[in-house]
């Protein structure tokens, strides 16, 4: 048993020692992804649920590293917000997104609001607003349509001043919804102090909802929630009819999932969700 309980904390530590080198790597070939235009944005469309029409797109970044070959957000993200390298990155996002919604604009679509994720650390640089405001009039883009996704943590971990900010926010036009709600510590009496206008239910309860009565209540108690606080809601992750039907009658607002629509490049965005207003 010692014999084998050694070899499996060897294996640990091999497999810690790949991880961090990854990690290293990952971290250094950031360093020359924004220099060499390695990050495209890929848009994902927002359906309202009461008249099926396209109301908004997520912008979710893609990476494709010369070095590394394509990574998914869910592993680089977090490595960039240990490094710090977030900021940067967020701002090309916001620049990106900005842009992106004024040549629709100029292509003579339909104005669409376009939501961007934020992370923590973006969150808490005192220049995030100017920069975004500075942004939007450089492009003349009206600030109703951009709007800002944030996480449970960076809405709670001070709630005082994330009240403040997001204050800003609204003053500015910009409106504000919570990500992946439900997964975090959500202090009910800051959530109503919040000027958020959204709640986006996280998607891990949109899949498990169908076979566990309790993901439903907790979907179906978040939705009545968000309705007493005058919210508004989405269900993002709905791949099939079922969860489709069941958000509906739940009184849900707004989906997002691959049973709609992908995240796509924005010619394939244009194709898909735009062809009809131009012919
Ligand atoms: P998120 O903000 O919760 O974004 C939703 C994720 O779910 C996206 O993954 C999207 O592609 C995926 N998704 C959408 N519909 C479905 C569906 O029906 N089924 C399933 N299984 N997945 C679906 P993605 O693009 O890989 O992004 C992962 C995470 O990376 C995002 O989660 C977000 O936290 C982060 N992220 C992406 N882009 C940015 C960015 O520009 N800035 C920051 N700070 N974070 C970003
Ligand atoms: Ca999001
Ligand atoms: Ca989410
Ligand atoms: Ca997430």
């Amino acid at each position: 048993a010692k014999h084998n309980g050694r070899n499996r904390y060897a294996r640990f530590t091999q497999e810690m020692q790949a991880h961090s080198t990854r990690v290293l790597l990952i971290e250094n070939a950031l360093r020359s992804a924004l220099e060499n235009d390695e990050f495209t944005l890929h848009y994902q469309p927002q359906f309202c649920l009461a008249n099926k029409k396209l109301v908004a797109a997520e912008a979710l970044l893609r990476w494709n590293s010369v070095s590394l070959g394509k990574i998914s957000p869910a592993e680089f993200i977090p490595i960039a917000e240990d490094s710090g390298q977030i900021v940067a990155i967020g701002e090309w996002v916001i620049k990106e997104s900005i842009r992106q919604i004024q040549q629709w604009k100029e292509l003579g679509y339909p104005a669409l609001k376009v939501a961007i994720n934020l992370s923590y650390a973006q969150f808490q640089e005192p220049n995030l607003a100017p920069f975004i405001t500075d942004t939007l009039q450089a492009h003349q883009v009206s600030p109703k349509l951009l709007e800002l996704e944030l996480t449970e943590r960076i809405a709670m971990d001070d709630p005082e001043s994330a009240t403040d900010v997001i204050n800003t926010f609204h003053k500015l036009g910009l409106e504000t919804s919570i990500d992946d709600f439900g997964t975090g510590y959500s202090s009910l009496s800051y959530l109503q102090k919040l000027p958020v206008y959204k709640l986006k239910v996280d998607q891990s309860f949109i899949r498990n909802m169908i076979n566990d009565k309790n993901n439903l209540a907790i979907v179906s108690a978040i939705i009545a929630l968000a309705k007493k606080l005058g919210m508004s809601t989405i269900a993002e992750g709905v791949e099939t009819l079922e969860q489709l039907e069941k958000i509906t009658a739940l009184g849900c607002d707004e989906v997002q999932g691959y049973l709609l629509g992908h995240p796509v490049p924005p010619d394939e965005f244009e194709q898909h969700h735009f062809s009809h207003f131009s012919d």
